[in-house]
């Protein structure tokens, strides 16, 4: 699904990308860590086109690929509902449709009608996961998407994400200075470090999804 090779970007004299190389098969759950400002953003930036290389190639479908922020970005003088339509593709009875479908599948179905400010903050978040989803993208690219949440809220949508990438079948790209998240919901987890990728681990299928398990333990004595 995405190819990168000898990937570099530099913002003047800062080269914040340095001959990265990535693969990523369709299907995986690439989770990515890496100091603050190690070039994560930059790098998924990079994937959706919105960031021009100094240096390599980068092969991926980006018509097909959606992005979840930090912050969910929304339109605040749109309804719930219609806030999700704007990621749905096809006539206007197809994309509220979908977005029906979409709000549905984040457990939103009640606050079609409401007013984004109206909602709680990992509400908000489940609000641009729908409409991320409601295109069925191929490619899922998560900025960080729960980084602002509360703990318990954070769960939630771990496990709400992990359903969906489970029943849908996209492709994720992970951001995350979680690294129990990241084993958690990844089955591949890369560091990032000095512009490049310097650890890429499979995390085996079925393990015991919970703190402390041996997910984590694969990869904590090289951070
Ligand atoms: P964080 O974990 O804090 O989100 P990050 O790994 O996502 O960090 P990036 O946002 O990719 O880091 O930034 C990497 C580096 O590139 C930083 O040094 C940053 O200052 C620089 N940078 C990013 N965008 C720009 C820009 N538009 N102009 C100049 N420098 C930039
Ligand atoms: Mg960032």
């Amino acid at each position: 699904t995405i190819t990168i090779r000898g990937l570099g970007i530099a913002f003047g004299s800062n080269r914040v990308i340095d001959a990265l190389d990535l693969d990523v098969a369709a299907g995986d759950f690439v989770s990515i860590v890496g100091r603050s400002g190690c070039g994560k953003s930059t790098l998924l930036r990079a994937i959706t086109g919105l960031e021009q290389p100094d240096g390599g190639a980068i092969d991926t479908d980006r018509d097909r690929t959606r992005v979840v922020f930090q912050e969910p970005r929304l339109l605040p003088w749109a309804s719930v509902l219609d806030n999700v339509v704007v990621g749905a593709e096809g006539t206007p009875a197809q994309k509220r449709e979908q977005a029906v479908e979409a709000l549905a599948l984040v457990g939103l179905t009640e606050k079609a009608g409401e007013w984004p400010s109206r909602l709680s903050g990992g509400q908000r978040q489940r609000i641009a996961l729908a409409r991320a989803l409601v295109s069925r993208p191929r490619l899922l690219l998560l900025d960080e998407p729960l980084g602002a949440l509360d703990a318990l809220t954070r769960i939630e949508m771990q496990r709400l994400i992990e359903r969906v990438w489970l029943n849908q079948g996209f492709t994720a790209l992970l951001v995350t200075h979680d690294v129990t998240e990241a084993v958690t919901l990844g089955n591949r987890v890369v560091i990032m470090e000095g512009g490049r990728i310097t650890l890429d681990r499979a995390i085996p299928a079925g393990r015991p999804r919970r703190h402390g398990d041996t997910g984590l333990a694969l990869i904590e004595g090289e951070i």
